[in-house]
């Protein structure tokens, strides 16, 4: 579709489409290239952060659409009460085979709230069916975020999000967040910092018996509240002591880390622990379907099929044909033109890039992540580490900035539970080279600058 076709469908200044952050002046998306996208006036702007951490293998890949035109040709969409299809067969296949442990079965969702209901159902079904019903406490980490549908987000730990649905919400125990940056003592080592913040799951499980408590679910590299945050040293081989210890389903929410952005396919690959279950989405189908995937061992499947035969759960479009298809082209791809070593490589510039640009920076107090997979810190000041007075709202400027610079970087902000600052996070395509690194960080800079003199 043409620029110009777009933008004569509907009246200039029209929208009757309900936008999350209603704004008069919203660009229209027309097109894309690579780490590029279009608007219908033609300006080109760098995914910097592959929308919110999806467009991994950036926009207008001709394979992609070769493929999507392919699963057309054949079908589209065939109820999985009636049907399996090729392309979820194999998609599952290669998902499991490439996956550490004993991740066997793929459950298929269409994004990444959906992937964490039904690794929460599975959770409780797998104890009802054990006969341990009392098991239905969910721990999880303070400032997490596992997604907008109610029981995903009664699961996460973001005050701000969760606010206003509270009565609506299930009940959930909180542990400290991982967040070195402001909770590590300067006489702690990072393995002790790391080996005090997993025993906090401990004395949680003890505080509320172990026999109720039914799972932990975690990001295994932290993305959507406070900016990309790594796991100290020892953090996750002491986390699965635990849940081992007492009988906790380990869920790692791999959907925004998962998939190739922090260097290797599944994040927690780097952590040489196991997992119950996984849930991923965004880099699944990277942007080109809406699909997401909760991923569980042999010993959960065949406790559900050997005792009440099915899983209690179901979407319409679960394993949907042609989100699958596109899916399973995409970590083709991505196995084929091995872009995880692109990843590791384009990692080390950018990590290396923002440092020079913004180590010294008096309104940058930390720059932290895995792989693509990166964050600023703004502080009001580096020694004390006082954020930015929230007031001045200083996410949105950025992000407003990086628009008028023609670069998506993600800006999530204001103080969150009152202890953190403003943050933007960067996720570029894995396909980006050095010169993209380079246009992001030089971009960030000035959108930084313009950001901070409209924020004082
Ligand atoms: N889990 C994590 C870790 C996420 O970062 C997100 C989204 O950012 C979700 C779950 C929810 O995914 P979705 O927005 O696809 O529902």
């Amino acid at each position: 579709m043409s620029a110009g076709s777009v933008k004569n469908a509907r009246p200039a200044g029209r929208s009757d489409v309900f936008h999350r952050f209603p704004r008069n002046d919203m660009a229209t998306a027309a097109g894309g290239e690579g780490p590029y996208i279009f608007d219908t006036s033609g300006k080109r702007y760098i995914d910097g952060s592959s929308g919110a951490a999806v467009s991994s293998l950036g926009h207008g890949h001709p394979r992609i659409a070769e493929a999507m035109k392919r699963q057309i040709d054949h079908i589209t969409f065939a109820h999985t009460s009636f049907f399996t299809s090729e392309p979820a067969e194999e998609l599952a296949s290669l998902l499991t085979d490439l996956a550490p442990g004993d991740l066997s079965k793929v459950y298929f969702t269409s994004g990444g709230s959906e992937s964490v209901e039904a690794a929460l159902k599975l959770a409780r079904q797998y104890y009802v069916e054990k006969g341990e019903t009392s098991r239905h406490r969910i721990i999880s980490r303070a400032q997490s975020y596992h997604g907008n549908t109610l029981g995903a987000l009664a699961a996460g730990g973001n005050l701000w999000r969760r606010e206003a649905y509270t009565p609506l919400l299930l009940e959930t125990i909180q542990t400290p967040a991982v967040y070195p940056y402001r909770e590590k003592q300067d006489s702690e080592t990072d393995e002790a910092y790391g080996r005090r913040v997993a025993d906090e799951l401990e004395a949680a499980i003890l505080r509320e018996g172990p026999e109720n408590v039914m799972c932990f679910i975690v990001e295994t590299v932290a993305g959507a509240t406070i900016g990309t945050v790594p796991p100290p040293p020892g953090y996750f081989a002491r986390i699965r002591e635990i849940c081992d210890k007492y009988g906790v389903l380990l869920i790692l929410d791999e959907v925004m880390c998962g998939m190739g952005r922090t260097g290797t396919l599944f994040a927690f690959e780097q952590e040489n622990i196991a997992a119950d279950i996984v849930t991923l989405a965004k880099g699944l189908g990277a942007g080109y379907a809406s699909i997401g995937a909760t991923i569980t061992t042999t010993k959960i499947y065949d406790t559900i099929v050997s005792g009440s035969g099915f899983f209690q759960h179901g979407h319409t479009y679960t394993g949907h044909p042609l989100a699958c298809a596109t899916a399973l082209e995409a970590q083709k791809l991505i196995a084929e033109e091995d872009l995880l070593s692109n990843v590791r490589k384009q990692a080390a510039n950018l990590e290396a890039a923002l440092q020079s640009r913004f180590g010294q920076h008096p309104n940058v107090g930390d720059i932290r992540g895995r792989g693509l997979f990166q964050s600023l810190e703004f502080v009001s000041d580096r020694e004390s580490k006082a954020p930015l007075d929230p007031s001045l709202k200083f996410a949105s400027k950025l992000k407003a900035a990086g628009l008028a610079e023609g670069l998506l970087c993600y800006p999530m902000g204001g103080v969150i539970d009152g202890r953190s600052g403003d943050h933007a996070m960067l996720a570029p395509p894995f396909i980006v080279n050095e010169s993209h690194i380079e246009e992001i960080v030089d971009k960030l800079d000035r959108a930084i600058d313009a950001a901070l003199g409209a924020a004082r």
